[in-house]
């Protein structure tokens, strides 16, 4: 079955001022529409492929013919990275987690300011477009970012929290900016779900 654009979990105005209407319109209903569409024109002669949840597809990239890998990559990657960014943003963002994942995130990066700031690096020193990710790899929590829509359970890791920085998450507000823009990002983080993604993710569920 053909893959769809999953729904905002919140109206486009719901991150405002963090993350204008616009940005947040053309973001969903525009560059990650075009995502899934894409990706299923690439998976148009595939049905069993194209039957995989779309976790299991990135995650079993390698089981995807050569000769349109890397539209999958692109596109199975654009519709994966955005639906898991819109589960982990939301209105009444930000503050700080709790929990296990709190003290996870203290004992690998000594306390959360200096996980923030790791993780802005990661996204500004992604030359171009990318994203920068906490995962969990080999059991310990871990800072990375990849390019372009490269996501991180290609290569066996598995992603917490991402943060696009592509600049079309950004330009309209922020324009070349994109350290304020991660600054702000961090207004709108759902900490619950990431919470939960975590736990899910040591688990093996996520
Ligand atoms: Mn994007």
């Amino acid at each position: 079955m053909a893959y769809t654009l999953p729904p905002l979990p919140y109206a486009t105005n719901a991150l405002e001022p963090h993350i204008d209407t616009m940005t947040m319109e053309i973001h969903h209903g525009r560059h990650h529409k075009t995502y899934v569409d894409n990706l299923n024109k690439a998976l148009e002669n595939q049905p069993a492929l194209a039957a995989k949840p779309i976790e299991q597809l990135i995650r079993e990239i390698n089981q995807v013919p050569e000769s349109i890998r890397q539209a999958v990559i692109n596109n199975g990657g654009g519709h994966l990275n955005h639906t898991m960014f819109w589960e982990i943003m939301g209105p009444g963002g930000g503050g700080k987690p709790s929990g296990p994942l709190a003290d996870d995130i203290a004992a690998t990066f000594g306390d959360f300011g200096q996980f923030q700031a790791q993780l802005k690096q990661a996204g500004l020193g992604r030359f171009g477009s990318g994203w920068a990710w906490l995962v969990l790899a080999g059991g310990k929590l871990q800072i990375i970012s990849t390019a372009n829509q490269d996501n991180p359970s290609m290569t066996g890791q598995v992603p917490i929290l991402g943060v696009d920085v592509w600049e079309h998450a950004y330009y309209l507000k922020y324009q070349n900016k994109r350290a304020d823009y991660l600054d702000a990002w961090w207004n709108v983080v759902n900490w619950a779900k990431v919470a939960e993604r975590y736990s899910r993710a040591k688990a093996g569920t996520l």
